[in-house]
């Protein structure tokens, strides 16, 4: 599980779509996307240069032209001398950038401009300046009526300049006086009138564009073919007459270059405008459909992809004429959708980093904590031998080994999360039974017992588990103690332990003594009998005793949760008397010849008291030993010989003598033959698993087999199902004892029991 692919993880890529659509949108209205625009366009300018048509021509009025004809401004003979000269050349259109707004000194010189316009054989404009005042366009200046008359068209010479002075667009109109004017430039193409502005490409070079002085002109040095199909514009050139205009570049070049560009870039074409909002959107849609369905790695690469696909776009679109681009708002969004997606990279990352296990990547006690799973117990299992698994493995076999652990975890329990919480020790939350919780872990224990494979050959695990049962406690407390309850099970050599309340509670063991001796006054301490049932004859032929504890406030006392604490501080020896002389008090009303069961904790063997106590009691209530029978388990204690002795001197008696919970202690053949047991009981951790497991099958099998051969008897214990009592019937075990056959109970339904003989069985 990857936190990537959780509800979280959408909701934050969510919000980082929307950042970018807000930082897109804000770009857009505060004017920086027109800065990135700006940015690529003058990169391209300053790279490439686009061929102009060459038609568009510019006489300039210049040094030269001053140094030959005197001091500017000139007489108006001039300016008629110039058209009779352009006359008759093949000339297609002329444009003043000189307004001729106040009459000659001497009147005759614009009799004679006047009179050449009408005869000159090309359209004419004149200027029409203006100033702007209050964000209006305002004080436009006109020519001379006589000269106006004959002009084709009066132009606009209004040109925009950006913020920082640099002009980037002229307009193909503008309003003078409301008037709708053409610019010089669209009027030398003959572009129609519009009031939209023309994004001036300064990739063509004004100073490649015809242009010829003024003087070389009216001298007729310029020859016809040259001058043949131009439109012309006459203007000054030269920095000492003002009316220079920035460019892109920052340098500074006159109004009538800027409106020759103009005109080229006209003739160029300009397409549509893709603007920011469109090319915005377009773009973010492109890259959500990319955090929909990639990992962060890949929205960033497809964000850089998409950021220089539209650049190159822009370029080439604008290069070729074909549209015009605003990609500014588009990179911005691009850009924030990168940062935040490499930050939610970087949080994963790290997010990651603390919540997985660095060898296996499994999710760690940390991550269990986050997911805050709905409550059910929390189950533990150590790999009580995963350091000599280490040892033999390495690391890297380890955490080959822990994950298949977990993978095994996880089919046997439904699919559920597993969290690592240690090198060997994995945690999950299973149901809320807790029968069927404990059924799932023995099968899986079962499985892993019957080893990992690994390198071709298989490795035995050794494995314990522990079971919290939901009480409304933290995540970390519940983990502890389903840990806790592991290692108890693992100490006690069982397969798995349930935490109850009272483990590990210091008031309670500091207490239970005195609370023992009451519930003895009490009566609160009593057997509750659990039947054996004879497996071929289907007939109950005795009953184990199980000490039960009804405390006034605690409710139920598990026995394993108090009988360990007694163990410990050597108080054994009342409870034991007690519960025997019950017991066989009990017994002494049960109809036939039916055994007796106790248990025997294995504190009291080897002390020499217990044959007193047994003999004592069977003395007492005229019990014949022969029905009797003490259950111990298997522990390092035999291996004393005054213990082995006492178990002797009572089995000599006529006791019987049943090895407990066989399959989970310190068993070893060479203890089967050195007690003198008379049945062997296999502890219900294995019973439960043979009909799953072919390990556990094989090893009960086996167990029966060098059972009977050493003359005992067998007894199943935990029979769940009718399902196990048939295996175990060919399996050829004697006796089954479980939930099956019967529940523990009390001494009054246990006589009931055992006159109904159940058939069903
Ligand atoms: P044990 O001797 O192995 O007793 C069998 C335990 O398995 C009992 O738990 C019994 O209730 C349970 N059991 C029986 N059939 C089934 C089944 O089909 N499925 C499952 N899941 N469990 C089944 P209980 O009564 O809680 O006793 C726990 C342990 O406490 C006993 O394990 C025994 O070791 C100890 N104990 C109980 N009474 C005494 C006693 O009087 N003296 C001593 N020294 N120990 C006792
Ligand atoms: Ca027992
Ligand atoms: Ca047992």
């Amino acid at each position: 599980m990857n936190w990537l692919e959780t509800e979280v993880m959408k909701k934050v890529k969510a919000i980082a779509f929307v950042l970018a659509l807000g930082v897109m949108a804000l770009s857009g209205f505060t004017g920086l996307s027109e800065t990135v625009d700006r940015q690529i366009r003058n990169l391209r300018y300053e790279t490439t240069s686009t061929p102009a048509s060459g038609n568009i021509g510019l006489i300039r009025i210049d040094d030269k032209s001053i140094g030959e004809l005197g001091a500017y401004p000139w007489s108006r003979d001039k300016y008629a001398k110039m058209l009779e000269e352009l006359s008759g050349k093949g000339v297609k259109r002329l444009a003043f950038d000189i307004s001729f707004r106040s009459p000659s000194q001497d009147p005759g010189n614009d009799r004679k401009l006047a009179d050449a316009m009408r005869q000159a054989d090309f359209a004419i404009a004149l200027p029409t300046p203006a100033e702007a005042a209050r964000e209006q366009i305002q004080h436009v200046s006109y020519p001379l009526p006589e000269l106006r008359e004959h002009a084709d068209e009066l132009v606009s010479i209004w040109v925009d300049t950006n913020e920082d002075g640099k002009i980037e667009h002229v307009p193909q109109s503008s309003v003078l006086d409301g008037d709708l004017r053409r610019s010089i430039g669209p009027w030398l193409v003959n572009a129609p009138k519009a009031e939209k502005g023309i994004q001036i490409d300064w990739s063509i070079k004004h100073d490649r564009l015809p242009a010829y002085s003024f003087v070389d002109v009216i001298q007729g040095k310029i020859p016809e073919q040259e001058l043949q199909g131009k439109s012309l514009i006459i203007g000054a050139d030269l920095d000492l007459l003002g009316d220079t205009w920035m460019t892109s570049d920052g340098r500074r070049i006159s109004g009538a270059r800027v409106q020759m560009v103009a005109a080229e870039t006209l003739l160029k074409g300009q397409g549509p405008t893709l603007d920011r909002w469109l090319v915005g959107i377009v773009t973010l849609s492109v890259a959500g459909i990319f955090m929909l369905w990639c990992r962060n790695g890949v929205i960033i690469a497809a964000s850089f992809a998409l950021g220089l696909a539209i650049v190159a776009l822009h370029w080439k679109l604008e290069a070729s004429g074909i549209a015009l681009l605003e990609t500014g708002a588009a990179l911005y969004g691009l850009g924030a959708l990168s940062l935040s997606t490499g930050a939610l990279a970087v949080a994963t990352y790290l997010h990651d980093r603390i919540t997985r296990n660095e060898g296996t990547g499994l999710p760690n006690q940390r991550a269990m904590r986050f997911a805050r799973e709905e409550g059910g117990c929390t189950v533990v299992i150590r790999v009580i031998n995963h350091l000599e698994i280490v040892a033999e493995l390495g690391a890297d076999g380890r955490d080959m080994i822990m994950g298949k652990i977990a993978k095994a975890i996880n089919a046997s329990s439904g699919g559920r999360h597993v969290y690592q919480i240690e090198a060997g020790s994995f945690a999950w939350k299973a149901g809320c039974d807790l029968d069927s919780v404990t059924n799932n872990v023995m099968a899986l224990l079962s499985t892993l017992r019957s080893g990992v494979s690994c390198a071709g050959g298989s490795i035995d695990i050794g494995v314990s588990a522990g079971i919290h049962q939901d009480d409304g406690s933290s995540v970390e407390v519940s983990v502890s103690r389903a840990a806790v309850a592991a290692n108890k099970a693992s100490a006690k050599g069982l397969a798995y332990e349930v935490w109850e309340q009272g483990v590990g509670d210091e008031r309670w063991k500091l207490t239970v003594f005195s609370e023992v001796n009451k519930a003895i006054e009490n009566g609160d301490l009593w057997n509750a009998y659990q039947p054996k049932v004879d497996v071929r004859r289907k007939e109950v032929i005795g009953a184990e005793a199980l000490a039960r504890w009804q405390h006034p406030e605690k409710g139920h006392v598990r026995p394993d949760l108090f009988i360990p604490l007694l163990e410990k501080s050597d108080r054994m020896d009342e409870f034991t008397a007690y519960m025997l002389n019950r017991a066989i008090m009990d017994f002494t009303s049960v109809p036939g010849n039916l055994s007796l069961a106790v248990n025997i904790s294995p504190v009291m063997i080897g002390k020499g008291k217990l044959p007193g106590i047994i003999r004592e009691a069977l003395r007492k209530h005229g019990f014949a030993p022969e029905r009797l029978t003490i259950e111990v388990t298997e522990t390092a204690g035999f291996k004393d010989p005054t213990a082995i002795q006492e178990v002797e001197e009572l089995s000599r008696d006529g006791i019987g003598v049943s090895i407990d919970d066989y399959g989970t202690g310190f068993s070893t053949i060479n203890y089967l033959k050195v007690l003198p047991a008379t049945e062997l009981k296999i502890d219900r951790s294995f019973v439960a698993n043979i009909l799953s497991s072919h390990s556990d099958r094989r090893l009960v099998d086996s167990t029966i087999k060098l059972a009977h051969e050493m003359g005992m008897k067998v007894v199943a214990e935990g029979v769940e199902s009718p399902e196990l009592m048939d295996v175990l019937e060919l399996l050829a075990c004697d006796t089954v004892q479980g939930y099956y056959t019967g529940r523990p109970m009390d001494i009054e339904a246990f006589r009931r029991h055992c006159q109904t003989k159940c058939t069903q069985w």
